[in-house]
C-alpha cells in the first residue's frame, strides 16, 4: 500500500456543514438501521469520509440505545483528511455533559490517535464497538482493507471523496468488500457514479433521485437544516458471474465461539484477550506451573514505534503495532499493572547529528503525536539526566512488566488458564482439533486453535507434516540495579535503561544460540553496565548498587546479581509469524504466488516469532489472528498481513520457481 503523509482538515466547507449534521440520521434510515442488525453477532459499516465523526457517533449512539443491537459493531471509515483532536473537540463542543452523546464524544476524543497514514483501531464499549480509521486517499487505502461490509456509506463532501464516488476502481473495490445484500448510500453521487453502480454488481433503488451530472456542483446540497438530504441508494446483488469474482481468503466464524490457545506468554495472553473481546470463550494451555515463565518473564520491557526513510512494510507494521500497544498498555497501567506509556527516548548518534534526524522526520511527514526529534539537551531534560546524543521521542512509547501484564490479562472473564498442560501433538477429527499430551490423552478440543507457544508451535505443526519455518534464537540477559536514580523515561539506543519503581533495568545482551539453562553470566552483566554508562552516564554515583563490577574486579564467587536470561525467537526476515496456517500439502496445480491464494488449515492459527519486540507486536497481531478466526474486519492492511503471513515462505518459493522457469 502506498503511504503518503495525511493532512488534517478542519471539516466540511461551510456550505455543507448543515448537511453533514443532517446526514447521519438519513444514512441510518437508508440502511434500515437499527432494525437490520437486530440479533446479529456483528454488523460492519464501511464509510468513505469520516469528516467530523457525525456518522460514526450517530451509528454508535443508535447501537447503544437499541436493546436488540448486534453483538459487535465494526465501523470502518476511510478519510484522506482526518480532523485533529482539537478540530473534533470544537465540532462537538456543543454536546452538553447531560446529553447521552457526551460519553461517546469524550471517549472518541480520548482515543483519537496521532494522524499517521495507516489503519487505526479504536476500541469502545469493551471492544464491542470498534472504529477502524483508515487514513489516506480512498484509491490507495480501500483496496488494502479486508472486510465484508453490510452497509456502505459514501458521505464525504471533500473534492477527493466526491470524485471517488464516480471512479470505477473505487466502486469495484467497494463491491469486493460488500457482503451479499449489503446496502449502499451516497450523498451527492454524480450521474456517472450512479451509472457505474450496475456494472459493479449494485442494483440502484428506484426511489433514488436523479443525480447531478457533475459531482460537487451543490445542486442537491441542503438548503434548510430540517430537510433530509437526498441519497443515492443501492443494494449489492451481483449476477452470478460478478459474485464469483475471486475474493481474498476469508474465514467463516465457526458456530461454536470457543478456542484453545497454546502458550501463556505475551502472544498467548494477547490472543486470548483478542478472542474474548470478540465474544469467545478461551482456554489457555501452558506447560509450566504458571504463566510467563519463558521469554515473557522479564521484569520489564520496552514498546515503541520506528521511523524509516522509505516507510516500508517493516516501519508501517511497527508503527501500527506501537499505536495499538500504547492503547492496550495504557489501559493496563490504569488498572494497576506495573508499567508506563508516557514516552520513550531512542538515542540516535548517526553522522549528521540532529539536522540529519530532522530531515528524515520531515521527509517521513509523521506527526509529533507519534514521534518527535529532540536535541541532546531537550532529550536530557525529559530523561532527567544528561544524554550524549539527539533522540527520537515516541510520546506513546513506554515500558511494561510483561509477566504482570500476561497474568492480569489471563484473569479476564472468559479466559480459563490451565497450567501444567503440555501439548505434545494435534489431531483433527470431524472438524474439531484435539490437543493431546505426550501419552496421547486429549487435553482439550476446539474448532479453533491458536498456537502461541513460540518455537514449539513449529514442532506441533511438524507433527502434522508442515514444512519448517526458518527460525533462530538469540539469548539475552537483563541486569537489574537497585536504588534511587534520576531516570524519568525509558532510554534506548545501544542497549536500554528502564526506570523501575525501585531501580533501573538495563540490557539486553544478544547472542545467537539455542535455549538452554537460563543461568546469569557475569560478563553479560558487565556488558549491560557498560552500555548503561555510555547511554545514560549512570553508575554507582547515582546511588545504584553496581556490585557486579566490584565482584568482577575482586576475586571471589560470582555475584548473585538480580537479572534474567531468556531466548528470543526470530524468523529469517525479522518479521513475526501471525495468521491462519496454510495446508501442510498444497493441492497440485494450486497457484501459490499470493498469500491470499494459499488454502488454509481450517481453524488453525499461529502467533509466534515476535523476536525482540513481543510487547510492541503482540496486541495488534493478536487482533489480526482474532479477526481472521472470527471473520471480522482485519486491523491490518493486506500487504502488512501478507508480510507476517505464516505461508510467506511458500509464496516466495512459488514465485522463485515461477521466475526461474519463466
Ligand atoms: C533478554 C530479553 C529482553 C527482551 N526485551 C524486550 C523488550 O524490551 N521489549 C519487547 O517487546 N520484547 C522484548 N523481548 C522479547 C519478548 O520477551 C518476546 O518477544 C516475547 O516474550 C515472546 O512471547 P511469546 O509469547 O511468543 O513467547 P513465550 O513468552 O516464550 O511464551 C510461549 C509459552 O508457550 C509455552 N509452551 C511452549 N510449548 C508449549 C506446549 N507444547 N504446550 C503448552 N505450552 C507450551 C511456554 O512455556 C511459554 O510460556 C526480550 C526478550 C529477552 C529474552
Amino acid at each position: 500500500m502506498k503511504t503518503t503523509p495525511v493532512t488534517p482538515a478542519g471539516g466540511p466547507p461551510p456550505e455543507h456543514q448543515a448537511a453533514a449534521r443532517a446526514l447521519p440520521e438519513a444514512m441510518l434510515a437508508a440502511h434500515g438501521l437499527p432494525t437490520r442488525w437486530a440479533g446479529r453477532e456483528h454488523f460492519v459499516v464501511l464509510e468513505l469520509g469520516f469528516g467530523l465523526g457525525h456518522g460514526f457517533l450517530a451509528c454508535w449512539q443508535s447501537w447503544r440505545q437499541d436493546p436488540a443491537r448486534c453483538g459487535r459493531l465494526f465501523y470502518v471509515s476511510v478519510e484522506p483528511h482526518p480532523p485533529s483532536r482539537e478540530a473534533l473537540a470544537q465540532a462537538h463542543a456543543a454536546v452538553a455533559p447531560h446529553e447521552s452523546l457526551h460519553a461517546p464524544v469524550q471517549a472518541m476524543l480520548q482515543a483519537w490517535p496521532p494522524l499517521t497514514p495507516n489503519l487505526h483501531r479504536l476500541c469502545f464499549e469493551d471492544g464491542r464497538v470498534q472504529l477502524l480509521l483508515a487514513l489516506g486517499e480512498v484509491a490507495d487505502v480501500l483496496p488494502a482493507l479486508q472486510l465484508q461490509a453490510d452497509a456502505l456509506c459514501l458521505m464525504g463532501s471533500s473534492p477527493s471523496l466526491q470524485a471517488a464516488q464516480a471512479e470505477k476502481r473505487v466502486l469495484k473495490a467497494l463491491a469486493a468488500r460488500a457482503a451479499l445484500g449489503a446496502t449502499l448510500s451516497a450523498w451527492r453521487m454524480p450521474a456517472d457514479g450512479q451509472a457505474q453502480l450496475a456494472s459493479t454488481g449494485f442494483v440502484l433503488d428506484p426511489t433514488t433521485p436523479a443525480a447531478p451530472v457533475h459531482a460537487g456542483n451543490g445542486e442537491d446540497s441542503i438548503s434548510a437544516e430540517d430537510s433530509p438530504p437526498p441519497l443515492t441508494q443501492a443494494r449489492w446483488a451481483p449476477r452470478a458471474t460478478q459474485a464469483t469474482t475471486p475474493r481474498r481468503y476469508r474465514s467463516a466464524a465457526p458456530a461454536k465461539r470457543q478456542a484453545v490457545v497454546v502458550g501463556a506468554g505475551l502472544a498467548g495472553a494477547a490472543a486470548a484477550q483478542a478472542l474474548v473481546q470478540a465474544g469467545w470463550q478461551v482456554t489457555v494451555l501452558e506447560r509450566h506451573a504458571a504463566a510467563a515463565q519463558e521469554a515473557s518473564g522479564n521484569p520489564a520491557g520496552l514498546f515503541h514505534g520506528t521511523v524509516n526513510a522509505d516507510d516500508g512494510p517493516y516501519a508501517r507494521l511497527f508503527r501500527a503495532a506501537a499505536l495499538q500497544a500504547t492503547a492496550t498498555y495504557a489501559q493496563a497501567v490504569a488498572q494497576g499493572v506495573p508499567g508506563a506509556a508516557q514516552g520513550l527516548l531512542r538515542l540516535d548518534a548517526r553522522s549528521g547529528g540532529l539536522p540529519a534526524l530532522q530531515t528524515l522526520w520531515q521527509r517521513a511527514g509523521l506527526p509529533a503525536g507519534y514521534v518527535q526529534v529532540l536535541g541532546a539537551e531537550a532529550a536530557s531534560a525529559l530523561a532527567g539526566l544528561a544524554l550524549p546524543a539527539p533522540a527520537w521521542f515516541y510520546p506513546g512509547g513506554g515500558w511494561m512488566d510483561p509477566a504482570a501484564w500476561v497474568r492480569h490479562t489471563l484473569q479476564q472473564p472468559g479466559i480459563t488458564l490451565r497450567t501444567g498442560a503440555e501439548v505434545a501433538s494435534l489431531a483433527r477429527h470431524d472438524g474439531v482439533w484435539a490437543l493431546l499430551d505426550a501419552a496421547g490423552a486429549v487435553q482439550a478440543q476446539a474448532h479453533t486453535v491458536v498456537l502461541a507457544n513460540a518455537a514449539s508451535a513449529q514442532r506441533l505443526l511438524a507433527g502434522l507434516g508442515h514444512p519448517p519455518w526458518p527460525l533462530r534464537h538469540t539469548r539475552g540477559q537483563v541486569t537489574q540495579l537497585e536504588g534511587p536514580h534520576p531516570l524519568r523515561l525509558p532510554v534506548a539506543g545501544d542497549g536500554y535503561a528502564i526506570p523501575l519503581p525501585g531501580g533501573v533495568l538495563c540490557g539486553a545482551t544478544r547472542e545467537a544460540g539455542e535455549p538452554g539453562v537460563p543461568t546469569l553470566r557475569l560478563k553479560d552483566h558487565l556488558h549491560n553496565l557498560q552500555r548503561l554508562q555510555r547511554l545514560t552516564g549512570m553508575n554507582s554515583g547515582h546511588g545504584l548498587d553496581d556490585g557486579a563490577r566490584t565482584s568482577a574486579e575482586h576475586e571471589g564467587p560470582p555475584p548473585t546479581w538480580p537479572g534474567r536470561t531468556g531466548w528470543r525467537l526470530h524468523s529469517d526476515d525479522r518479521l513475526p509469524i501471525a495468521g491462519a496456517v496454510p495446508l501442510a500439502e498444497m493441492p497440485t496445480h494450486q497457484r501459490l504466488d499470493q498469500p491470499r491464494l494459499l488454502p488454509r488449515e481450517e481453524g488453525l492459527f499461529v502467533l509466534t516469532a515476535l523476536g525482540a519486540r513481543g510487547l510492541t507486536l503482540a496486541p495488534l497481531l493478536a487482533q489480526l489472528v482474532a479477526a481472521q478466526a472470527t471473520g471480522t474486519p482485519w486491523p491490518l492492511e493486506h500487504d502488512l498481513a501478507d508480510a507476517v503471513d505464516p505461508g510467506r515462505w511458500q509464496v516466495r518459493a512459488a514465485r522463485h520457481a515461477a521466475s526461474s522457469t519463466g
